[in-house]
């Protein structure tokens, strides 16, 4: 991918840029400093404060120098200069997903076996047979993606339907989650797993009738399978990760948070970044495990590294901050919830709240811990009880030392209470802090399992995106890639419609009350994204002095009904006024 540094302008052309910025938006350039690059003839929704929509924008050195009609930006051109004509179609920011595991992603797209897209267990089965074909005896076969509710049968796949195929060779086949997956028997023996096995705290082994484990392992649980899986190499790790930028360029995307990452992973990121690889915006969060121990140890890492805004190659490797994990998820049951959850939308799970996957103390110290050394704080946190629990907590902890800017963040707040919505309101108005990382996308591609676990009553509080509109509540949008596909303009469409893959329990069980349009949608990909990213100097809108990060699509996303969001095609990224995407030479 081309790189390019960007250089600081030159003295006088600050001065015509800040003359241009008078003028309302054009800048005229000093002799010698046209545009390197223009866009022009298009309808260009900047995203800026007002919600512009300009025809053109010039580009020089990687940013953007000027934005405005045809005929002043064409002025802005010389001989050198190359032209994109639009032809009436329509640029974005480069969009910006804050919340997508695209290392460990990649890794899964390339190297194990999909089961995103299967519809009954048997299909999975097969999938698995296949897949041993390749493998050594004894070898290790990983699969991930799979979704009861994406199952004929909706039921859980079984370490018996996996022995059938597979006696030998151990299996570990990860919930689409990420939170629960399901081994085969050969699995559950070299993990030392049977009838006799207690959970462990914050995890649980599934079991039948009887009590024998089922192969379902969900949390903690999986810990003792996860440890015997092979790692990807760092040659897997790399390729893994360029694979996913390569997605990422293809959908318009062109920033993102990696959440949950260890020292590996940034060594990946770091080798890539050196070799001029790196062609996204990438901030990530170190995991920073359950204990205070293992706290500060990635306090540790993170110290070694500038801290956000400052990045290593100009914006593109950001040490963001930490992820802690307060629960676990909507699919498993097992977030932390004040009331049981439910079955089959209608029955009751009885004695089953979820449970804290960190202990409640503990956290509250790790959450000191790193807010006192100025570090960016992300936690998981899907049920309405372990949201309650972190926003307390950062309010806590703010209170106490009112450091502001460090946006810690509630990654999927998926049922907040009104007393959380209350907390994250003050919080990102007094401390600019408290923010919602929300995936949309779950109530669609995670929809029917999240209806059938959280019930109706609960169902209509999920992800409520219009009353955080109310309450002045800005949410960076996202994917949670490989949870669900990486793709932005899923997001873009589930904010507005709310809809399931399947309507299993009718097409909105979330109902719509809490949907948003377009304009905000979007907003929540791009500028308030960036904001989480700690990049809104520079990315999320195109407005002059930014990067030139630019999606090109083929129709108006303010334009079309809303159901055709889904069906978006990007047709051109730009990176930092780079080429990377362009589908006519794919
Ligand atoms: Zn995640």
């Amino acid at each position: 991918m081309p790189t390019r540094v960007n250089r600081t302008p030159h003295p006088c052309r600050m001065l015509a840029l800040l003359a241009g910025l008078v003028l309302g938006g054009l800048a005229m350039p000093s002799p010698g400093a046209e545009a390197q690059l223009v866009l022009f003839n298009g309808r260009i929704l900047t995203v800026d404060p007002r919600d512009t929509i300009v025809q053109a924008l010039a580009i020089r050195d990687g940013k953007i120098i000027a934005v405005g009609t045809d005929r002043d930006i064409l002025r802005l051109t010389g001989a050198a200069t190359k032209r994109v004509d639009l032809r009436g179609r329509t640029a974005t920011p480069g969009l910006v997903d804050s919340h997508a595991h695209i290392a460990d992603g990649g890794v899964e797209d390339l190297y194990h076996v999909h089961l995103s897209d299967v519809s009954t267990v048997e299909q999975a089965v097969r999938r698995v047979q296949a897949g041993l074909a390749a493998l050594k005896p004894g070898a290790w076969l990983q699969g991930d993606g799979w979704d009861e509710g994406k199952l004929a049968e909706r039921r859980y796949i079984s370490a018996s339907d996996l022995d059938r195929v597979s006696p030998d060779n151990p299996v570990w086949l990860m919930h689409t989650t990420g939170h629960y997956g399901v081994a085969n028997s050969a699995a559950l023996r070299l993990a030392r797993i049977g009838a006799n096995t207690p959970n462990p705290t914050a995890g649980t082994i599934d079991r039948d009738a009887k009590g024998t484990p089922t192969g379902v392992l969900k949390e903690a649980a999986m810990d003792a399978v996860l440890a015997l899986v092979p790692p990807p190499t760092q040659e897997e790790q790399r390729t893994g990760i360029l694979k996913s930028i390569d997605t990422l360029h293809r959908e318009g995307i062109t920033a993102v948070k990696d959440p949950s990452i260890a020292q590996p992973v940034w060594d990946a990121y770091v080798s890539l970044l050196n070799e001029g690889k790196l062609a996204e915006h990438i901030c990530v969060l170190w995991y920073a495990g359950s204990t205070l121990a293992s706290a500060q140890a990635a306090l540790k890492a993170i110290s070694a590294q500038p801290r956000p805004p400052q990045s290593l190659g100009d914006g593109r490797l950001l040490s963001c901050g930490v992820k802690i994990y307060m629960d676990g998820s909507g699919g498993a049951r097992t977030a932390w919830l004040f009331e049981d959850w439910n079955k089959n939308s209608t029955d009751r799970d009885t004695g089953n709240a979820g449970y804290p996957s960190t202990d409640p103390e503990v956290y509250r110290r790790m959450v000191r811990l790193f807010h006192q050394a100025g570090i960016h704080i992300g936690t998981h946190a899907v049920g309405d009880r372990a949201i309650d629990w972190v926003v307390d907590t950062y309010a806590q902890v703010l209170a106490d030392s009112p450091t502001p800017g460090l946006r810690h963040s509630i990654i999927h707040a998926n049922i907040p209470s009104d007393h959380a919505i209350q907390v994250m309101s003050m919080l990102e108005g007094k401390y600019d802090a408290g923010f919602p990382e929300a995936q949309a996308p779950f109530m669609w591609w995670l929809g029917d399992t999240y209806a059938a676990n959280f019930g109706p009553e609960r169902s209509h509080r999920l992800l409520p995106l219009n009353t955080y509109l109310k309450h002045g509540i800005h949410w960076g949008g996202g994917s949670d890639y490989s949870v669900t596909p990486v793709a932005a303009r899923y997001g873009l469409w589930a904010s507005v419609e709310r809809e399931t893959l399947k309507g299993t329990y009718g097409a909105h069980p979330f109902g719509t009350a809490e949907a948003v349009d377009i304009h905000a949608a979007l907003r929540s990909y791009t500028i308030w994204g960036a904001r989480q990213l700690f990049l809104e100097q520079r990315i999320g809108s195109l407005e002059i002095g930014k990067d030139a990060d630019i999606a090109v699509w083929d129709r108006d996303m303010y334009e079309i009904p809303s159901p055709e969001l889904k069906n978006l095609k990007c047709e051109l990224t730009i990176l930092h006024g780079e080429v990377v995407y362009d589908a006519a030479r794919p």
